[in-house]
């Protein structure tokens, strides 16, 4: 049925060609076009209308059609490479309402950016470019130190440091991130351990499992295998986690929170409040803190509502026996104001911004 449908849609496609336009079929239910336009908007809009024609043809069928378009500047141009950046283009529009999107540079050197993290992403693993930074959490009340979260930066040797909003959302989306995750929640296990040998009475340092990971069945048993090796107790060891690991397989999600828990480890759920349904999945993930975010801090106009909010969700939270960590704190004002409402912990630049491993230990460490 899929390749008939496939095989009527090109037909249906090319009786809208003109004179010296040519198209082809790629693969899966992508078509390459080779059009003739003067401007963009009339392209724009023969497109549309292409698009109208199409739901035409198959009224009985749900289907969704999207464009990327890239410009043939010079005739030399290697057409492979053209489909790509029209390719690259359409996906840029992900699931948006609009369905046209024309290439530009900046997505091109997007692309550049993402092959070379590819290309480099193994060696820096191996030659350790991956470093753990750790941010210091602090108690209200009585402001000591009460954890920290570990977060990755990138000491790249020509790129220099690297900021994990560049190169995370490209592993999320390769896999890499399951290495990097597994690598830096070992690093942390290690550090506690030698730290503990020390005599250093540690905090739990908080560690981020990214959705990724979440769809194998026996991620609590390979959490436990890496922490294992270096023998620490797993009080000392947090890990986060983002509502969107939900969307995905939920009872393995569900069994391998639990799992955890057992084992005891603090699970958390990060950035709440910055994405949707965040009160559902409360409702059925028992979890053990909660970390707000600091976007309800953020924007001038509803900071009354954004702190009636941060009010109730840490009522709500105490009443579900969850620890309340609010990060990204910037500010007396948000310092106090958090300590009224007996939120228990603080992350933010107030108190410190992330720091190499050897800095938090000159800092907080006290044998
Ligand atoms: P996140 O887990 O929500 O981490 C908190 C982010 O907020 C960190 O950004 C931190 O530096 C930043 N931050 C802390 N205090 C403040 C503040 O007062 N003001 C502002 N404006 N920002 C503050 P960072 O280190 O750039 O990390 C960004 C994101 O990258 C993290 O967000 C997390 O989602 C991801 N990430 C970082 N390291 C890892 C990792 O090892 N594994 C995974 N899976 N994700 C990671
Ligand atoms: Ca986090
Ligand atoms: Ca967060």
């Amino acid at each position: 049925k899929g390749e008939e449908l496939i095989e009527r849609l090109y037909y249906a496609i090319k009786k809208q060609l003109h004179h010296k336009e040519t198209m082809a079929h790629y693969e899966k239910a992508d078509f390459g076009l080779l059009l003739i336009y003067t401007d963009e908007l009339e392209l724009a809009s023969r497109l549309e209308g292409m698009i109208q024609t199409l739901e035409g043809v198959f009224p009985n069928i749900k289907l969704k059609f999207r464009f990327g378009v890239c410009e043939v500047e010079n005739a030399s141009a290697d057409v492979e490479e053209l489909y790509n950046n029209a390719v690259l283009a359409r996906e840029i529009l992900g699931n948006d309402e609009q369905n046209i999107a024309f290439f530009d540079e900046a997505m091109s050197k997007q692309r550049i950016w993402e092959r070379k993290v590819e290309d480099d992403m193994e060696r820096a693993l191996n030659n350790r470019e991956f470093q753990v930074y750790l941010q210091p959490k602090f108690s209200t009340g009585e402001e000591l130190l009460g954890g920290a979260e570990a977060l990755v930066r990138w000491i790249h040797p020509t790129e220099g440091f690297v900021p994990p909003n560049k190169f995370i959302p490209i592993f999320e989306k390769n896999g890499f991130i399951l290495k990097l995750d597994d690598f830096m929640l070992e690093e942390v296990a290690k550090q506690q351990a030698k730290w503990i040998s020390e005599g250093w009475k540690v905090v739990p340092v908080s560690v981020n499992i990214s959705r990724a990971h979440f769809t194998r069945e026996d991620l609590a048993e390979h959490i436990c295998g890496i922490v294992d090796k270096y023998q620490v107790p797993h009080d000392v060891i947090e890990l986060e986690l983002t509502e969107s690991a939900f969307f995905d397989d939920k009872d393995t999600l569900l069994s391998t929170v639990k799992k955890l828990r057992e084992a005891g480890f603090a699970v958390s759920m990060d950035d709440f409040g910055a994405g949707y349904s965040s009160l559902n999945s409360l409702k059925e993930l028992s979890l053990d803190v909660l970390k707000i975010d600091a976007d309800f801090f953020r924007g001038t106009d509803s900071l009354d509502r954004g702190m009636l909010i941060v009010t109730e969700v840490i009522n709500l939270a105490k009443k579900l026996n969850m620890k309340i960590v609010a990060e990204g704190i910037e500010n007396r004002e948000q310092v106090d104001f958090l300590t009224e409402q007996e939120c228990d912990l603080i992350q933010g630049y107030y108190y410190a911004k992330p720091m190499p491993l050897e800095e938090f230990e000159k800092n907080y460490k006290n044998v």
